[in-house]
């Protein structure tokens, strides 16, 4: 089956729809057994998409999961309330005291919060790396070392990671890979195929594409995928039946809205790149992006997030530009229809194991489904209040 095929078909059981195109939206914490034999059978298979309670689920998240963990091509697919509880129990549920965790540089802000606020009080370590270490790796790999965590691209600056290589050299030692698939939506970049044990993705962002739901997923392979299905349920995670709904509704037309932001944030982005504000593009597509070589390799195609630095700006001119969009609205997420912008800060307190250094300061974009003169007007306008701030 094609892979569009696929995101249209996937999880469409008539175990869960009942016959509709859709799923119902089936609410339920106590699910009613007729007998003491319905019941067993019911306890027996609660793992497996069998209705028991609700925290186990209910057919509308059982099709969800199940179109999911198709698409991805895992063994199955556990359910969160948003991204940050799916990589947080997704690693909970392998690490223990005295272990340690080797973490990408440029993750996810509130993943590297984690690590430094929570796991540290558990006695677990986390050694950072350079998203462009490859081989290097096994000089940080210590006896303890329990995952291996990769974010590729890496958020905001978006350096493609050399996923094949560092997750052979972690099953060397038996450690487990995960990595945060979000940028990717299950799409772009297919986790199996290169050695990822768990994918995990913020699903708030282009699966449920309307800026309406939070829901998070965590993938994992034949080997891994009973501890993370079982610790995720006893750390208490489950979905709401109509977020489920939601991401399920989102997810149908993922891989056309996926074709539009691709091409209009490339128009974009390579309009911007020849403006004289721009001192460059941070996008996988563009041959200057750490491990390019990599993207072309192993992705087949990008979506509407990229960065820009700009060669110079201060807080008054970068308030003058932002402050004025109409067509980019300002706010935190991605993946959603529309457009946003934001001026990403802190990038030399969350970066440890490099060093950031660039022109200016850097925005991020997420280019929507608007049209992309509206856009490029809009962006032009925000550059010329952007000079006019710095003459004053
Ligand atoms: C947004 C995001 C998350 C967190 O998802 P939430 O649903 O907002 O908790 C995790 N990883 C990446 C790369 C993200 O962009």
């Amino acid at each position: 089956m094609k892979h569009d095929t696929k995101i249209v078909s996937a999880g469409r059981n008539k175990q869960w729809t009942g016959g509709g195109v859709n799923p119902p939206v089936q609410r339920a914490s106590t699910i009613i057994f007729d007998s003491v034999a319905e019941m067993k059978h019911a306890i027996a298979n609660r793992a497996d998409k069998t209705l028991f309670y609700g925290r186990r689920g209910t057919t509308t998240s059982f099709a969800f999961s199940e179109a999911i963990s198709e698409i991805e091509g895992g063994a199955g697919c556990a359910l969160y309330p948003c991204g940050t509880a799916a990589i947080t129990s997704a690693m909970l549920s392998f690490l223990k005291a005295g272990d340690h965790v080797l973490m990408v540089d440029t993750a996810y802000e509130p993943t590297r919060d984690f690590c430094n606020k929570i796991l540290t009080n558990l006695g677990i370590t986390t050694t950072y790396y350079d998203p462009m270490i490859g081989e290097g790796i096994r000089e940080l790999i210590q006896a303890n070392t329990r995952i291996l965590f990769l974010e590729s691209p890496g958020s905001n600056t978006m350096e493609v990671q050399d996923v094949p290589t560092l997750a052979s050299i972690a099953h060397e030692s038996d450690i487990v890979v995960i990595l945060d698939n979000t940028w990717g939506a299950g799409v772009l970049f297919k986790p199996f195929d290169f050695g990822v044990d768990i994918s995990v993705q913020a699903a708030t962002k282009y699966i449920v594409g309307h800026s309406d739901a939070m829901i998070g997923t965590a993938v994992a392979n034949d080997k891994y995928w009973p501890q993370l299905r079982e610790h995720s349920y006893l750390l208490g995670q489950c979905v709401s039946p109509d977020d489920a709904y939601l991401a399920l509704r989102g997810l149908r037309t993922l891989s056309v809205r996926l074709k539009q932001h691709q091409e209009s944030a490339l128009k974009v982005a390579l309009w911007l790149s020849e403006q004289p504000e721009v001192d460059k593009i941070l996008h996988p597509a563009f041959n200057d992006c750490p491990g390019h070589q990599f993207f072309n390799r192993d992705f087949s195609g990008s979506n509407g997030l990229f960065s820009l630095v700009l060669n110079r700006g201060d807080e008054q001119a970068i308030t003058s530009l932002l402050d004025g969009m109409s067509h980019f609205k300002m706010g935190f997420s991605w993946g959603g229809f529309e457009s946003l912008i934001l001026q990403v800060n802190g990038l030399d307190r969350l970066r440890t194991a490099t060093t950031w250094q660039a022109a200016g300061p850097v925005i991020r974009l997420h280019i929507g489904l608007e049209d992309v003169d509206d856009l490029i007007a809009d962006l032009r306008a925000g550059l010329d209040r952007l000079n006019l701030a710095l003459l004053k």
